[in-house]
């Protein structure tokens, strides 16, 4: 096997073991990325000397060390919304294409004190808005299963990487979908942590009370050893929680409710028999499965893109060419250089969200729109806690369809929301998920997502672990 195609526990062991050092596996996922990404697109940016830097000093620790930590040495890449000092970081955007941050990510920080050595900043549909990688003001990314299709979104430029052998793992952010979108449709594994659980400083915001970073990787492991490494609790970010008081439930018996609402209409039926042949073998396995319907689900999709873009309105004011976002846009006063900054800066998508969210919150409008979703999504979090009282985990497909032909959504939002309808649920409530692969439908690949109760993460994988077995 080629070293950029290995798991990331198969590159720990021989790594560990000598068979290869740091700077030739790094070398390896460089050289597919020279090869193939012209192609592809899965990076804004590749840090070559940067990356070869850090495998050098992983090297020297292997070296020096007869034990070395799991991510010691391993490439991995990064979403280009997550801060690296020093580093470009556009979030997709003209807006932000020369910004270099003055700071880093916790979630860098702790990577880099764990070894791992990053390989570069990936594509993304622009601040993350959008679910096939097209709003990207640097182009889309093609899926590497086939090249005509999306690879998802928004951290597509993660999920291909990685899909592509370019990267042993990564990491995306996920306010709706876009870690297990992107993983259902390249065939990998994505998790999206409990809220709280990993810190959000250095992430440039979208919707504050719906982001998560969150892991990509070929393998349920892959995924659980970043996770690892990037949680905590973090004093830059207040809504982290502390880990150490965490109970974890251990049930013998595991208890799983399908999701009825997921199910019927609009699903796919290839994806639909591919989910009833898992539930099928876990069923044998001993796991009790039973159909269950969540009252309200159903409204999650409006409600989601209800406090999206009001939220990411408010974000994204902080881009208004002065203190962040282009600088060389030439005007006679100051209102027409906001006016110019944001029109030539931001993208047709960002443009839509800005507009729906400052409607949303305007005076007149507010309680018929943002307060009542966010009296919805606590009714909907609350159901979901109520299934959890009789049940360990929720299942439903990822997505209602296989990954769709760059060009065929793009022109219809509307389209593109809906694929993220059984993912928003998860966000809005706080949950951790996960997509895990389970075959194919022809060239595209198909994921089943598994949902727990807050803090469940590690049960959660367990899990999705032994359904991978299957
Ligand atoms: N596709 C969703 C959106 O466009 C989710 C994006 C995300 O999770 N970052 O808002």
């Amino acid at each position: 096997m080629k070293l950029n195609e290995l798991t990331i526990k198969q590159a720990h062991r021989g790594l560990e073991k000598k068979e290869f050092s740091a700077v030739e596996l790094t070398q390896a996922c460089l050289d597919i990325i020279a090869k193939t990404d012209k192609k592809i697109n899965a990076f804004i940016s590749v840090e070559k000397d940067f990356a070869l830097a850090q495998a050098r000093a992983a090297d020297k620790r292997i070296a020096d060390n007869k034990k070395i930590d799991i991510l010691e040495g391993i490439p991995l890449a990064i979403k280009d919304n997550i801060c690296i000092e020093k580093i470009k970081t556009t979030a997709g955007s003209k807006m932000l294409k020369n910004y270099i941050t003055p700071y880093s990510a916790t979630v860098y920080d702790k990577l880099h004190s764990d070894g791992a050595v990053i390989l570069g900043k990936t594509n993304m549909d622009e601040f993350a808005m959008g679910s096939s990688t097209e709003t990207s003001a640097f182009g889309p990314t093609a899926n590497p299963h086939d090249l005509k299709y999306s690879p998802g979104g928004s951290s597509g430029g993660s999920a291909a990487a990685v899909a592509g052998g370019m990267a042993l793992g990564a990491l995306g952010s996920d306010t709706g979908g876009s870690i297990r979108q992107p993983a259902s449709f390249c065939g990998l594994v994505g998790f999206k942590p409990t809220y709280g659980r990993v810190s959000r400083h250095g992430l440039l915001a979208m919707a504050s009370s719906l982001d998560q970073i969150g892991p990509l990787g070929k393998t349920v492991d892959d995924v659980r050893q970043i996770l690892k490494s990037i949680e905590g609790q973090d004093s830059k970010d207040s809504t982290t929680i502390d880990l150490k008081n965490q109970k974890l439930k251990s049930s013998k018996k595991i208890r799983v409710a399908v999701l009825k609402e997921a199910m019927g209409a609009g699903l796919d039926p290839e994806i639909k028999s591919k989910i009833n042949e898992v539930i099928e073998k876990l069923n044998k396995l001993g796991v009790e499965i039973e159909e269950v319907s969540v009252s309200e689900i159903d409204k999650a999709l409006a409600c989601y893109y209800v406090i999206q873009p009001a939220e990411a309105s408010s974000n994204l004011s902080r881009y208004d060419g002065i203190r962040f976002g282009q600088q060389e846009i030439k005007s006679k006063n100051l209102e027409e250089y906001y006016v110019k900054t944001r029109s030539v800066g931001f993208g047709d998508e960002v443009k839509r969200r800005i507009m729906l969210g400052t409607f949303v919150l305007s005076a007149g409008y507010r309680d018929a729109y943002y307060h009542q979703a966010q009296k919805v999504r606590l009714v909907i979090k609350n159901n979901l806690d109520k299934v959890f009282e009789k049940f360990d985990f929720i299942i439903s497909p990822t997505t209602p369809t296989p990954a769709f032909k760059l060009g065929e959504k793009v022109d219809d939002p509307l389209a593109m929301y809906l694929s993220d309808i059984y993912t928003a649920p998860a966000n809005l409530a706080g949950l951790p998920a996960v997509s895990l692969p389970i075959g194919k439908t022809g060239k595209l690949p198909v994921g089943l997502q598994i949902m727990g109760p807050q803090l469940s993460d590690y049960s959660l994988l367990d899990f999705a672990e032994m359904a991978e077995k299957i």
